[in-house]
């Protein structure tokens, strides 16, 4: 039983480093209200445009802010990129819409089997050359497996089925790829390391760092529902630079989050604001670089975050049930 989240926040750089962050979100399905944990009305997503267009947003091509990241450059802060996972087909007959209107660039991940088997849930391989003429079409494995769980040869089986099946009905061989689920560890990351993608996102919640996000390890931050506070929330995230988390996250089986412990590499730092989900932000003592809280803290929901916070950047990760 993991009870015991351990964060390690390497270094802190200097301010001005932190100022600068980019956006990526993540949408599965549109108007489908038979899944409302990753469903998104396209009313509430032209709520959304709307207040990127209006803030002074500039939505982005995905692989504009992973230059930037493979450059060491900084991600402008009015940066936004989107994208949507799995390929369910009512991105293609409700969501597709909205981008074309805004004339927002997307990148779809799909994950092959589905359209492959034409499961009726699922983008055709017909649609995805149309969907391709607005945004870019990018790998989510074949049979989006719980990776963690899978051997490593299963997993290169996967892998290459689907990169098959791309390059056989889209001619394309993929630069991106995002884990199934979100899942992984440094067993599964060394697996697909070699496919030399120039980027692998997870679903935790974060921004985007030119200088300090790693390509192989992009945080995302889903938007679903009716969120819109969240999701300006989010835009607001001036990530805390250098924070990884040590442990996969793992998700408290008897609901009590029982120490989290951080450390920082400066040791200059006296004190830190620690989020558990349902219990809200707390003050915490920093003694030489390091954060040892007893928190003790009993948590609802299935999807909880943890973050933590200093001089106002936050770092937040979700674990889920
Ligand atoms: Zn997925």
């Amino acid at each position: 039983m993991m009870t015991k989240v351990l964060f390690l926040l390497f270094s802190l750089l200097s301010p001005y480093l932190l100022l600068a962050d980019g956006h990526i979100f993540v949408y599965h399905r549109f108007d489908d209200n038979r899944y409302p944990t990753t469903n998104i009305s396209t009313k509430e997503l032209r709520k959304e445009f709307s207040y990127l267009k209006k803030n002074g947003y500039k939505v982005v091509p995905l692989i504009d802010i992973i230059t930037k990241v493979n450059n060491n450059e900084e991600v402008p802060k009015n940066w936004v990129a989107f994208t949507i996972d799995d390929g369910f087909k009512s991105f293609y007959t409700h969501g597709l819409a909205v981008f074309k209107e805004y004339n927002y660039p997307f990148t779809l991940f799909i994950a092959v089997k589905y359209t492959e088997e034409n499961y009726k849930d699922y983008v055709t391989w017909k649609q995805l050359k149309t969907i391709a003429k607005y945004g870019d079409i990018e790998f989510h494995s074949y049979g989006h497996g719980h990776f963690g769980q899978m051997s490593d040869e299963k997993i290169k089986a996967d892998m290459d089925k689907g990169l098959a099946l791309m390059k056989k009905h889209l001619n394309y061989e993929p630069n991106l790829f995002v884990y199934p689920y979100g899942e992984y560890d440094d067993r599964v990351a060394k697996i697909i390391e070699p496919y030399g993608f120039k980027a692998v996102f997870n679903q935790n919640i974060g921004a985007v760092h030119g200088v300090c996000s790693d390509a192989n390890d992009i945080d995302r931050s889903a938007v679903v529902g009716s969120n819109a506070h969240d999701f300006k929330l989010y835009l607001k995230f001036q990530e805390l630079c250098g924070v990884s988390f040590q442990q996969p996250a793992i998700y408290p089986k008897n609901k009590i989050v029982k120490t989290v412990e951080v450390t920082l590499e400066d040791k200059n730092i006296t004190s830190a604001d620690i989020f558990i989900s349902n219990n809200g932000w707390t003050k915490v003592k920093v003694k030489n670089g390091k954060i040892l809280w007893y928190a003790n803290k009993k948590v609802k929901l299935n999807r909880i975050k943890i973050g933590v916070k200093v001089k106002s950047k936050i770092k937040l990760m979700v674990l889920s049930k």
